[in-house]
């Protein structure tokens, strides 16, 4: 009989080896002015950090932004830890010139990646294979779009074509709770796929049907209609994050009014893991080669 030798631990291993250094998740955040992305920050925040010690507080207020900046907390669940680094930014696009508004955000990503990029093949280059590099990588891209606009403007288009040339982007239509029923629909009929604009996810040739099927169901919900708050309102007797109107209450976290858990779901649980190695992957291998090409010359 085959004996056992028990290599299976390796999973094991494994797993004890990636729990002691945690993870580490980075987003950043685009869009116009006062589309909500700073308020969206602490709603991801304060809806995360409820039951742990770095709770937000719940009237901290929103100020406006004027620079790019991270900000960034632990989040632990069952003994995993995951550094979430939220990446503002100040609005693009309201200038009378918008002429390469976008550079400073592009700069900045490309930078986060370079360095991580560079980090890597010194690593790969050196043989310095057990030191563990932080990732400061953007993994993944927020684009916020104006939900009064009712069509994307020429200038989101390109920011957003030139931003998924080095990020994963991922769509959301910002202060959903404006829009009727029918209005968020229309906005979900595929304004973004006429506009022939690389979004995540990417299929690629390898992929089985059911993978591609699985990336057929991403898009489908791409553009997530999110609704944000910095303050909590009472509803049956508990605080959550929500805006309250003449007419009622949103709550941010109930899937009838919006679709803020969706995000939440979808980057810190079903996707975190792809769009971090999608990042890898295809940022990655495109800076490799061509710096070994250079080095080759
Ligand atoms: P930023 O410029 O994109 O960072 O926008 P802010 O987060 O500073 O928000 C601008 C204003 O919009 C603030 O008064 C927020 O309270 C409000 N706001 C943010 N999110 C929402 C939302 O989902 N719905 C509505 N109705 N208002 C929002
Ligand atoms: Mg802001």
């Amino acid at each position: 009989a085959a004996s056992y030798v028990g290599f299976d631990s390796i999973t094991s291993q494994i797993e004890k080896k990636l729990l002691k250094r945690g993870f580490q998740f980075n987003v950043i955040l685009v869009g116009q002015t006062g589309l909500g992305k700073s308020t969206l920050i602490n709603t991801i925040f304060a809806s995360h950090l409820v039951d742990s010690k770095g709770r937000l507080e719940a009237d901290e207020p929103v100020r406006q932004t004027t620079d790019i900046h991270p900000v960034s907390h632990v989040i632990s669940e069952n003994g995993v830890r995951l550094r979430l680094n939220i990446v503002d930014t100040p609005g693009y696009g309201d200038q009378i010139n918008n002429e390469n508004c976008w550079d400073p955000i592009v700069k900045y990503i490309k930078a986060s990646n370079l360095d991580q990029h560079s980090a890597y093949l010194r690593k790969e280059l050196t043989a310095m294979r057990d030191k563990y590099i932080v990732d400061t990588r953007i993994h993944c891209c927020l684009f916020f779009i104006n939900p009064t606009g009712h069509s994307l403007r020429p200038i989101d288009i390109i920011v957003m074509k030139k931003l998924s040339e080095v990020v994963n982007v991922v769509p959301v239509i910002a202060k959903s709770d404006s829009l009727t029923i029918e209005e968020r629909d229309n906005f979900k009929n595929n304004e973004l796929v006429y506009h022939n604009i690389r979004l995540y996810p990417f299929d690629t040739e390898e992929f089985d049907e059911d993978e591609l099927k699985h990336n057929e169901v991403i898009r489908s919900m791409i553009p997530f209609a999110i609704v944000g708050s910095e303050r909590n309102v009472i509803i049956d007797g508990k605080p959550v994050r929500g805006r309250k109107n003449r007419w009622g209450v949103v709550n941010v976290e109930d899937e009838r009014h919006c679709e803020f858990v969706y995000l939440r779901d979808f980057l810190l649980r079903t996707h975190l893991q792809d769009l971090i190695e999608t990042t890898a992957q295809i940022h990655y291998e495109a800076f490799r080669s061509k710096q070994l090409l250079a080095l080759k010359e």
